[in-house]
Parts: C-alpha cells; sequence; structure tokens
C-alpha cells in the first residue's frame, strides 16, 4: 500500500498547472492510479469523505485524477466540455483543507473526455454532483483551488459550522 502524503493548502506544489501523459508513458499511469487509489482510500476510512482525488494532491505534477463512488475509474489527460451555460452553488470541499468548505459555483451539466488505463479514448457524461466533483478535480490540473472560485467574501466556512449553513451541502 502506497499511501502519500496529501499537500496542503498553500503548498506551492498545488499552484502548478500539471503535465499532460504521452502515450509512450502510459505505463506509468497505473502506478500512479495506484497510489491515489491508496491514498483516497485512506482518507476516506480517517474522515468519511473522499470520492476522488488528482495527482497533484499528492505531488505528482501530471494530468491524472483517480474517483471511485460505485467503482474506480481513471481519469488520463481529461478535457472538461461545459454542456450548458446553467450553473449552481455549493459548499465544496477539498482532501487538501479538510476543515474548511468554500462556497463556489459550478456548471450543471459537463461532458469529460479522456484517456483510460488501456489508453482508450473515452467520454464521460455529468450532471449535478459528478459535474461538479470532475471541475473541482480537473482545475486541480490548472494549479487551481475551490478557494480562489470562492464566490465572496462570506464563502468560507469551516466544516464544524455546517449544519448553520444555507443550501447545497458538501458533498466530499
Ligand atoms: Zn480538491
Amino acid at each position: 500500500v502506497a499511501v502519500r502524503e496529501i499537500l496542503l493548502l498553500g503548498h506551492p506544489g498545488l499552484y502548478q498547472e500539471s503535465e499532460p501523459f504521452s502515450q509512450s508513458a502510459a505505463g506509468d499511469c497505473a502506478g500512479v492510479a495506484r497510489d491515489l487509489h491508496d491514498t483516497l482510500m485512506d482518507f476516506r476510512h480517517k474522515y468519511g469523505y473522499g470520492r476522488a482525488i488528482a495527482a497533484p494532491q499528492i505531488g505528482v505534477a501530471r494530468r491524472i485524477v483517480y474517483m471511485n463512488i460505485d467503482g474506480p475509474v481513471t481519469f488520463i489527460n481529461p478535457v472538461l466540455e461545459h454542456l450548458s451555460s446553467e450553473t449552481f452553488e455549493l459548499w465544496d470541499d477539498c482532501m487538501c483543507f479538510p476543515d474548511l468548505l468554500v462556497r463556489v459555483q459550478r456548471h450543471r451539466r459537463c461532458r469529460i473526455h479522456y484517456r483510460d488505463l488501456q489508453w482508450n479514448e473515452r467520454t464521460m457524461e455529468l450532471d449535478g454532483d459528478l459535474s461538479e466533483l470532475l471541475q473541482h478535480e480537473c482545475d486541480h490540473l490548472d494549479g487551481i483551488l475551490a478557494v480562489s472560485r470562492a464566490l465572496d467574501l462570506r464563502s468560507f466556512a469551516l466544516r464544524s459550522q455546517r449544519a448553520l449553513l444555507g443550501g447545497g451541502d458538501p458533498e466530499g
């Protein structure tokens, strides 16, 4: 088991743009995906939430996102396409700042284009929860954190205060 350290808010590694994988380096993806899996499961065990993780969060500046909800999905070199201008607001969270919630706005629907571990081209339609989750994770690949998308000066809260907050529960 390779549980990696998760970089925390303020670490310079979280603010850099990650490099895409080339097909010749596709063999390295499986190792990164395994570390992402182990780290996500360890976090979920400790904190009780966590659906997906991006490679920069464990200090790997490569364009790979790992999600595990009903089963594992690895997104290599993902590209998001926003399908509608319709947006919604929610309290977002992040494994890089486990105690903090941030009010953000996300697109309701989008489509993600990516390569899987066998280097097949794939697309997935995303709606609501999944849509905001993958927008959050793909932001990590561009060095953007949810705190940079805060709606206004009142858009920050400690997780301990979540019962007092209105509208759009954090999903983890
Ligand atoms: Zn995050």
